[in-house]
């Protein structure tokens, strides 16, 4: 590739403009004299949903702003096919999430650095959390305010959460107001990533606001097929625009910000990953390496669904035009109601075994029903439980389907392979109904709706949860940072065998954090864009 013509030259190629490439765009484009490129696949982030919280439920499989992927087959699942939503678009994922703000508890980066990561133990990622964040209650310890990405309290406490919450302490669990303080156990509401009723994605809150620097330059329509090569070195990206193909020169560093199913794809498109599958596929080899698109990590959930007594629900507001014509008046008029509602308003954290040293099951409660989300809401007064285990042991893969960067790749997701996890989840479902059992929840409920009644012993819990659980949307791992033999990229996310190229994103993370994923895969960008600039810094 020597003699490769290019169609335009960077510093940075950065590959996704998701929650980690938005923030590295930014960051390293800070300094006028870095020429960045941001490509993105998907496109403008104007869909008026995106900016609406409770737009989640539009967005969720809109094929507009969403991959929307499905896993092949899994035993886990008995069978199915789990639907995966993924951000095409400016913001990424965090673009059509839940917005639901949840760092994950400082055992996890603690045991990210246990297992030989320098620079990644709670104390390292605390200041990169605090960088990001612009807390509205204040700044604090773990918490501060002046950063781009704007954390709010939820103005909807829903009477369903009330009780929820109310529900859980009468069963002894503690009051928890925030589940990014000093611990995680308990019940309460949770933060969100929105600003004033609107949804703070990484594209709001990073990317916008410094549109115009004439050293930053934002493709979207593109799609990246290949990382170019020179030796061992990656220097630059072949992507179709719009269908034309081009390619873009890194002067210094390309670096995938795809996501935990796109990274691992681009990666073994080029050639690096493990060679038995790139050969399966007629793809030069660049370096075998053997963990690309492993020790996938998800949170699977299971749920409970309640029959309302009461017409509360957001499915209520659904079935009326009056009640939606009234809840919009008050969106518009006043930023607040019920669509500024996150995925899950409250939950609890709680260990399911009291040997355990944190929380290992969460379960979060919504007043609105479906059967499934993508179908809409059910035309009757309901609401659910989500119950998922934080640290599955279980872990999945993406392989290529294909050599076509347009084919998506297969997901395996391996959920609940093990005894462990099984039991979590089992648990966690016999907890979520204690607390469906309390006085202030029984107000609400007419009837269990799913599982039902007739579903009691163990076994018949885990049946429920394989035929009707489904992701909530947290993989991870498939490009995991470490020093093991299965790992991808070192600590400061450089992939192994490679100069000139790194990941960041979800994939990087040796384990999936314990809770949502958004905001530590935002800490990622955050401290992999120091750990870029250092080096530049000490030379200059
Ligand atoms: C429906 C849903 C709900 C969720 N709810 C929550 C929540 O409430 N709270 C929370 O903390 N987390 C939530 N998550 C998870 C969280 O949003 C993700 O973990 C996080 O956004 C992942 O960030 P990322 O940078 O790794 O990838 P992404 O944000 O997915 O970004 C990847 C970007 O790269 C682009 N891309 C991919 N391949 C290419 C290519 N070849 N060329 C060019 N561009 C490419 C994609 O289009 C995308 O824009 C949710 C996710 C989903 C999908």
């Amino acid at each position: 590739m020597a003699n490769q013509q290019y169609d335009f030259e960077a510093d940075f190629v950065v590959v996704g403009a998701g929650s980690a490439g938005c923030v590295m765009a930014t960051r390293l484009s800070e300094d006028p004299a870095t020429r960045v490129v941001l490509l993105e696949a998907g496109g403008e982030d104007r869909n008026r949903w995106i900016h609406i919280p409770l737009g989640y439920g539009k967005t969720f499989a809109d094929a507009s702003v969403n991959w929307c992927y499905e896993a092949e087959p899994d035993a886990g699942a008995n069978g199915r096919r789990i639907f995966w939503p993924r951000g095409k678009v400016l913001g990424g994922s965090s673009s059509i999430n839940g917005m639901v703000y949840i760092r994950g508890q400082h055992e996890d980066f603690d045991l990210w650095r246990q297992l030989g990561n320098t620079g990644w133990s709670s104390t390292d990622v605390l200041p990169y959390f605090k960088r990001a964040q612009h807390q509205v209650r204040g700044a604090d310890e773990f918490h501060s305010t002046g950063g781009p990405l704007c954390v709010s309290d939820t103005s909807e406490h829903h009477p369903i959460c009330e009780a929820f919450i109310e529900g859980a302490m009468q069963l002894g669990y503690p009051r928890n107001d925030d589940f990014n303080g000093a611990r995680q156990d308990g019940v309460g509401y949770h933060q969100t990533t929105t600003r004033n009723g609107k949804r703070c994605s990484t594209a709001v809150g990073y990317l916008h606001p410094v549109r115009n620097r004439p050293n930053l330059r934002v493709v979207t329509g593109a799609l990246g097929e290949k990382i170019l090569f020179e030796g061992g070195r990656a220097v630059g990206v072949a992507f179709r625009e719009n269908g034309q193909p081009r390619t873009v020169r890194a002067a210094r560093e390309v670096i995938l910000c795809g996501g935990a199913v796109n990274s691992p794809q681009l990666l073994l498109l080029s050639g690096v990953g493990p060679q038995d599958q790139l050969a399966q596929f007629g793809i030069p080899v660049v370096h075998h390496l053997p963990g690309v698109g492993q020790s996938l990590q998800d949170h699977y959930s299971a749920p409970v669904k309640l029959k309302c007594r009461l017409p509360i629900t957001v499915n209520d507001v659904m079935q009326s035009s009056v009640k939606k014509l009234k809840v919009g008046l008050q969106y518009y008029l006043f930023g607040t109601g019920p669509l500024t509602m996150a995925a899950g308003p409250a939950a609890l954290f709680v260990r399911t075994r009291q040997e355990l040293a944190s929380p290992d099951v969460k379960i979060s409660v919504a007043p609105f029903s479906s059967d499934k989300l993508q179908d809409g809401l059910h035309p009757w007064s309901g609401f659910g439980l989500t119950v998922y285990q934080l640290r599955p042991e279980s872990r999945g893969e993406i392989r290529l389907k294909s050599a076509n960067p347009f084919d998506p790749p297969a997901m395996f997701p391996n959920y609940l392979a093990t005894e462990t996890d099984r039991r979590a989840i089992v648990d966690g479902l016999k907890i979520g109904r204690r607390i469906l059992a309390t006085p202030p929840m029984q107000h609400y409920i007419t009837e269990e709706y799913q599982p039902g009644l007739s579903v009691q012993t163990d076994d018949q819990l885990l049946q429920h949860a394989k035929n009707t659980g489904g992701t909530v949307f947290h993989p991870t791992s498939t490009c995991k940072m470490g020093v093991d033999p299965m790992a991808v990229v070192d600590p400061e996310l450089r992939v192994y065998g490679i100069e000139g190229l790194r990941v960041v994103d979800a994939s990087i993370m040796p384990t999936v954090v314990s809770g949502n994923t958004n905001a530590a895969t935002i800490m990622i960008g955050e401290r992999a864009a120091d750990l870029v600039r250092q080096p530049m810094r000490m030379a200059a």
